[in-house]
């Protein structure tokens, strides 16, 4: 089930109170169109009563996919210095979340990106990983300042064909500031290497709900 409650936002030009739903849970399988319009930021929109004016007013809300057993912890705000801390979280017990994955996500890309991610059965850290050594390695002519998004898995038999890649492609989108979006693919073999990497190495292993991005991967990498 997804909750709501409805709050008072006071108006930036007339501050008259005009009310607001807040969505403080959004429950994937059970509520798709609240699924959607959080992912394209449709929820936030708020119009003042009074006078008229049009905002975005964010809110933060626990995401449930049930079918791929996920829970994402998701603040809209990208910068939070208390990012990576390992926080205790109070999750929902019993056999039902058992092989679940909790996350604490920050930004909206990140929070789409995630879920492309657990939605495609992709594990993050590998996913995260292998971003990381993308760009340190240089590959493509990636830089550590491109912004690089996990796209999605191409299984098109006809491009299998052609590039050799039997088990298909991993995309990215890299973003550059003054160049144009590129997607980029890799042979999904490469991704298995990054994966086998993970369930290696001991600094793979996160906390309860912990946010897993590039920059998580840099931390525990730096711990020997
Ligand atoms: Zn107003």
């Amino acid at each position: 089930m997804s909750e709501c409650s409805k709050k008072q936002v006071t108006c930036p030009r007339c501050h008259y109170d005009s009310p607001m739903t807040v969505w403080n849970s959004i429950n994937a399988d059970l509520d798709p169109e609240l699924k959607e319009k959080l992912l394209d930021g449709e929820l936030y929109n708020w119009k003042c009563e009074v006078c008229g004016l049009e905002i975005d007013v964010p809110f933060g809300t626990l995401y449930h996919d049930m079918e791929h057993k996920f829970m994402l912890f998701f603040s809209p705000w990208d910068e939070d210095e208390d990012k990576y801390k390992e926080i205790e979280v109070p999750l929902p017990s019993g056999m039902g979340f058992k092989d679940y994955i909790f996350r604490s996500v920050f930004g909206m890309n990140e929070l789409r990106e995630k879920i492309s991610i657990l939605e495609a059965g992709l594990n993050d850290i590998a996913v995260e990983r292998m971003k990381f050594f993308l760009k340190l390695d240089n590959t493509e002519g990636l830089y550590q300042e491109d912004a690089l998004f996990f796209l999605g898995v191409d299984m098109d038999p006809d491009k299998i064909k052609s590039s050799g890649w039997e088990r298909g492609a991993i995309k990215f989108l890299r973003l550059r500031e003054g160049k144009e979006p590129e997607i980029l693919p890799f042979p999904m073999e490469k991704y298995y290497d990054y994966l086998l990497a993970v369930k290696m190495d001991p600094r793979m292993k996160p906390a309860q709900c912990t946010c897993i991005d590039e920059g998580w991967i840099r931390i525990k990498l730096q711990k020997m």
